[in-house]
């Protein structure tokens, strides 16, 4: 193993998430994210066990929804504030806390690496404030690290997509849409040789996928209510499951288009256990989230103007947070640009991947780029629908996009034309354009057997 800890000592990169952080190195020439708990993401909560203990990450996060006095989440909204965290009866500064986050993430380095971890580069938004971004070092030097950098997000995200060689050194402008789970963010960048500028930054700092578990646990709630006649606005633990049942709800969606929900003994009547069984389809859980996603359009057209950029002299438009994951921001990044985002480094690793190829610079390393296999080109379906304007049967529905990391498995529903229809004829094409006789046909499979009784 050759980790950079040439001239001075291993540097490792850090991003110091709201809902979660994590943190890297780079071994052989590739920057990896180091596993905390067997994980490559570390939850950045902190709390107060009942025996006194404190708990970091996963079991803070676990124990948050019984115990919100004991638990301190997103405390990366406070930083730079001159205020005191309650965790049970301690008092903690947002540096402290931030302090505690960090020095886990050191131990799981150090742990990891077999040897001490002191250098470190750090990332915080664009719009952070000069108080934040002190606040932010300060925490680094409390946990025991020398912080080498504060370095922009979006910078540390387009480090992973900057191209070598030749090419490098030509202009590139890049739109990092960062939607994580409590914020959401939009930055263009001028990037040229080892010099990236921010041109505009624009964000809503309380939009993020948790308003999506919020509005998918409430639709659960209702359709338990109204299912069983019982309310469940008192019951504190049910509503914990059901915000929890509700993310990973969410998170099956991104990939399937059915999930059935369901948590056993959600509520009782007359001594009677009561069930939540039901199944959510991702179309109407699309339509749920629907002004959620549409909110972030204006920060991207805002930030394209300041920016003095129209969508086509973009040359690269790059996705991070875990909430990006939601197919529907896709879908209407892609209608508002015209041009497919990136999605071949895991946007929830992006930010502290980048942060780890900085670290190995300032280190003298030399890195590789994060390779990994991507599709690159669109696949889709035909089907029966509407195509300027007239029925037609060569609608074009893509299915697996351009830029998918490889392998992937999607899923799609489609109705049968006709009652009773047993047999579905399957034509699989490349391509992008709305028509299929405009894209590539690749072949066709028949489906046969389906089930006429089947309910819709
Ligand atoms: P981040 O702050 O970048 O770590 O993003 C966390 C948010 O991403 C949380 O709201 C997660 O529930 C959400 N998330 C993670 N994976 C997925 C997924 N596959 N589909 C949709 N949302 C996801």
């Amino acid at each position: 193993m050759s980790s950079n800890d040439v001239s001075g000592g291993i540097v490792v990169g850090i991003d110091l998430g709201t809902t979660n952080s994590s943190i890297g190195v780079t071994m052989n020439g590739q920057p990896v994210l180091i596993p905390i708990e067997g994980q490559p993401l570390l939850p950045s909560v902190v709390g107060l066990a009942p025996d006194g203990s404190l708990l970091v990450g996963r079991a803070a996060r676990n124990q948050g929804v019984l115990y919100p006095e004991r638990t301190i989440r997103s405390v990366k909204r406070r930083m730079g504030e001159d205020v005191r965290l309650p965790l049970g009866e301690r008092q903690h500064t947002p540096v402290e806390v931030s302090a505690i986050i960090l020095r886990q993430l050191k131990l799981a380095a150090e742990t990891y690496l077999g040897q001490p971890v002191a250098r470190a580069v750090i990332t915080v938004p664009a719009y952070f404030s000069d108080a934040q971004r002190t606040a932010t070092r300060e925490a680094g030097e409390v946990a025991g690290f020398v912080v080498e950098r504060v370095l922009h997000e979006p910078t540390a995200a387009a480090l992973c997509y900057a191209g070598e060689g030749p090419g490098a050194a030509t202009e590139r402008k890049v739109l990092v849409y960062d939607l994580g789970g409590g914020t959401f963010d939009v930055s263009i960048l001028r990037q040229q040789g080892e010099v990236t500028e921010v041109l505009a930054s624009h964000g809503d700092t309380h939009l993020g996928g948790d308003d999506f578990d919020q509005v998918l646990a409430r639709w659960l709630q209702q359709r338990f209510e109204a299912q069983h006649g019982v309310s469940l606005r008192e019951d504190r633990r049910a509503l914990a499951r059901l915000s929890r049942l509700a993310e990973e709800t969410k998170i099956q969606l991104s990939r399937d288009s059915y999930v059935r929900a369901i948590a056993e003994d959600l509520g009782e009547q007359d001594g009677r256990p009561l069930h939540l069984d039901v199944e959510v389809d991702r179309h109407g859980y699309e339509e749920l989230i629907r002004p959620l996603v549409e909110r972030t359009k204006d920060s991207v057209q805002l930030a394209l103007r300041e920016a003095g950029l129209l969508a086509r002299q973009l040359d690269e438009v790059i996705l991070v947070g875990g909430a990006t994951r939601t197919p529907l921001v896709g879908e209407l990044l892609q209608g508002l640009l015209g041009r497919a985002p990136r999605l071949d480094v895991d946007p929830d690793q992006a930010v502290a991947l980048g942060a780890t190829l900085h670290a190995a610079r300032l280190a003298g390393l030399p890195v590789q780029q994060i390779l990994v296999d991507v599709t690159p080109f669109s696949f889709g379906t035909a089907y029966f629908g509407v195509l300027d304007g007239r029925p037609s049967t060569h609608c074009y529905k893509q299915i697996v996009p351009r830029n998918s990391p490889l392998p992937i498995r999607q899923t799609e529903v489609f109705f049968t034309m006709q009652d009773g229809q047993r047999r579905v004829q399957v034509e699989v094409y490349q391509g992008e354009h709305p028509d299929t006789r405009q894209n590539i046909p690749l072949g066709h499979f028949l489906v046969e057997g389906l089930d006429p009784e089947a309910p819709e």
